[in-house]
């Protein structure tokens, strides 16, 4: 496990609220796409964590994609950073990883920055060995990260891109992920990623419709 500091190398906005961080780590690290870093950040004397899933980490880069929520001790902090700055953090953590099972199809189902966990199992590419969707719940378009790279990814034909927003009006699906999930699920397993309404409102959903706990896997982004 690495524990010590990361160096801010890249800061990019993506959305008005979001950034992708590149950090350089003090010594090359693997980790399992899903996996997590818990940073410490210090407010009055306290060390507070917060935890971010790898987007990607190749050496000793580290890559983030983070929300900005209002008034957010970790959020201020991030939306503060100067390249250079210095940030204490752990892992990677979590047992929120692809793991195959006998079941042909994968359900990938995010909200927001959600979607960072499914973003690195992705590229990583084993998961694709399956029939993969992945319902994907944003506010409005410019909140659809990555999307050009999903939508080539749906060109081929085990990958499909269900983007729902529900604060703008377009012409793809609309409204929450709760709205879409699928109508057969069986010999499928749901991986879930978000805030912890929407994955519990969701599992409860799955469960209803005879889903397995087996077969459903989450990350709670509380
Ligand atoms: C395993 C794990 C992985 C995570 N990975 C990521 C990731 O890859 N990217 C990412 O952006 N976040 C991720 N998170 C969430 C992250 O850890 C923080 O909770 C988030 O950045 C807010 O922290 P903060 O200190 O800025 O806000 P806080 O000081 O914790 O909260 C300030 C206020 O904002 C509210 N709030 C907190 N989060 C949200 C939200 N998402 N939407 C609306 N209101 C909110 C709080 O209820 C509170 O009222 C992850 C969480 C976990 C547990």
């Amino acid at each position: 496990m690495y524990i010590g500091n990361a160096r801010l190398t890249t800061k990019e906005w993506i959305s008005p609220r979001t950034l992708i961080l590149e950090l350089e780590l003090e010594s090359e690290q693997t980790f399992i796409p899903g996996q997590f870093f818990t940073f410490f950040f210090q407010r009055e004397g306290k060390k507070i964590p917060r935890s971010y899933s790898i987007l990607g980490m190749e050496g000793k880069k580290l890559t983030l994609c983070i929300k900005l929520v209002e008034q957010g001790v970790a959020s201020e902090v991030f939306e503060a950073a100067k390249l250079g700055d210095e940030f204490s953090l752990r892992g990677p953590f979590g047992r929120f990883v692809y793991q195959e099972d006998e079941n042909p199809n994968v359900f990938l189902i995010a909200t927001d920055t959600g979607i960072v966990p499914f973003h690195a199992m992705l590229e990583q590419g084993e998961i694709l060995k399956k029939n993969v969707t992945l319902l994907f719940g944003s506010r409005n378009q410019e909140e659809i990260y990555f999307r050009e790279q999903y939508e080539e990814l749906a060109k081929k034909d085990n990958f499909t891109f269900l983007p729902t927003l529900t604060r703008e009006e377009w012409d793809g699906l609309q409204g929450r992920v709760q709205k879409h999930l699928p109508e057969w699920a069986i010999f499928t397993t749901f991986y879930i990623c978000g805030r912890k309404e929407m994955v519990l409102e969701v599992v409860d959903l799955l469960k209803k419709k005879g889903v397995a706990d087996k077969h459903i896997h989450i990350e709670r982004y509380d």
